[in-house]
């Protein structure tokens, strides 16, 4: 395994490094540097800044319009967007719907939708869970009922993540109900403006309204829609979550905020504390361990193993290591860190804040935001089933 870049990645990395920093508006890394509210202008916005130079998809191959990237190359762009404090990719779109359109879609449906998400310009959502149907998906209840040329779709959808500012949503749909649960299951894409879509949004714990129920209600949706064959959704659902699961694992930005847990630590002076410090250490450790974790994937990959297998460790990881920041972050800052005041989210609030370092600020918010991690993506409960079956036998 050798985990050193060359001198081409190297300077790979100087390019991109040097383009973000040319590229990346500033009043949005701002607002990413110290966890302030995203609107979705900001998101999309450098979406479309990446989209026209050609690197939103930039996990794509050139046969569809991507820069045809290694692994390690795909990676260095991450981690050069994490370090320069660029927001995340939505990944619905260019990572998640983009790989299941090229890989089953009809070259119709890749002409059709590829480009408007390499663009940025379409905002896509995730429509997998339902109320009963997260961890045990494939017990999922929205039907979607062929009527000639359409089908019918009634049911729910939740968690929808950003599912309000969604232009169109890829559905699991039960086209199905006899044999197994995962051989009823289609997969089809929904324009989210089509009469009978409801969006309902939900209040989370650090007050935002990141996810939200979807509602179908006599849908009708062009049977041009649906991806693949009917009844064979369940696979390319699993093509798809292995993808979200490697994005979750987040080690560049696990990176970028241990840095601001060792800022707030010496701005609150809690630094000297030789039993604070070990936290911190401890917790790099387990970073650098995520890193080498990924730097072995991607090492694998050159050499062309199936790197997918861990996916599900690299989620478990991954988010605990979020979790983990946040709440050391918490315990830095100390009472300062709370109450949680909503205002202190937008950017330039100039509010009398106790604990003085604008890092401070959103802490609760970031506290209570991360622990959604273990659970979405699959919950990490589940992924160490999985782990304990694919990985260790
Ligand atoms: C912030 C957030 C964003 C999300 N975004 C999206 C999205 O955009 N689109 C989408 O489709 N979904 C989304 N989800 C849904 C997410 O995938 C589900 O929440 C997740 O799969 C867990 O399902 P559940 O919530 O129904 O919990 P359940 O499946 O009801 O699980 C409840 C508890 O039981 C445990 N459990 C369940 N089964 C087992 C088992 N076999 N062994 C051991 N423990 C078990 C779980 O680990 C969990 O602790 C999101 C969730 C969150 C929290």
């Amino acid at each position: 395994m050798d985990l050193a870049f060359t001198p081409e990645e190297q300077s790979f990395r100087e390019e991109v490094r040097a383009w973000v920093r040319a590229n990346l508006p500033q009043d949005t890394a701002h607002k990413v540097r110290h966890s302030l509210r995203l609107t979705r202008d900001d998101l999309q916005g450098w979406a479309k800044i990446l989209g026209k130079k050609g690197w939103l998809g930039y996990g794509w191959p050139r046969q569809f319009g991507g820069p045809g990237w290694s692994a390690v190359q795909k990676h260095l762009f991450e981690e050069e967007c994490a370090l320069a404090c660029a927001p995340r990719i939505v990944p619905f779109g260019p990572v998640m719907v983009a790989p299941v359109i090229m890989a089953y879609g009809s070259p119709e449906q890749q002409q059709r939708f590829l480009p408007g998400i390499a663009s940025g310009e379409v905002w896509w959502s995730q429509g997998y869970s339902e109320p009963g149907s997260g961890s045990d998906l494939a017990s999922l209840k929205t039907r979607a009922e062929r009527a000639g040329d359409k089908y019918i779709v009634n049911g729910q959808k939740t968690w929808t993540t950003l599912g309000q500012y969604g232009d169109w949503i890829f559905c699991l749909v039960r086209t199905s109900t006899e044999g197994k649960p995962q051989t009823g299951i289609s997969f089809l894409l929904i324009d989210m403006k089509s009469p009978g879509v409801t969006v309902r949004p939900i209040r989370l714990l650090d007050g935002e309204c990141e996810v939200n129920e979807v509602f179908f209600d006599n849908v009708e949706v062009p049977a041009q829609n649906l991806i693949g064959e009917e009844n064979k959704g369940w696979t390319y659902a699993k093509h798809l979550l292995s993808h979200e699961r490697t994005n979750i694992a987040d080690v560049n930005r696990a990176k970028r905020e241990l840095e601001r847990l060792k800022r707030i630590a010496r701005a609150e002076g809690i630094w000297e504390d030789t039993r604070f410090r070990d936290e911190i250490a401890r917790l790099e450790v387990d970073v650098v361990a995520l890193e080498m974790l990924v730097l072995r994937v991607l090492s694998a990959e050159k050499s062309g193993k199936n790197p997918l297998d861990i996916a599900g460790l690299l989620k478990i990881k991954g988010s605990e290591i979020q979790q983990r920041y946040s709440e050391l972050m918490m315990l830095a800052a100390g009472p300062f860190s709370l109450p949680f005041i909503e205002e202190a989210m937008e950017a330039g609030w100039q509010g009398d804040f106790p604990g003085g370092a604008v890092d401070n600020a959103p802490l609760a918010a970031t506290y209570f935001n991360m622990r959604k991690t273990t659970i979405y993506g699959g919950s990490n409960e589940v992924q160490r089933n999985i782990v304990a079956q694919t990985v260790l036998g």
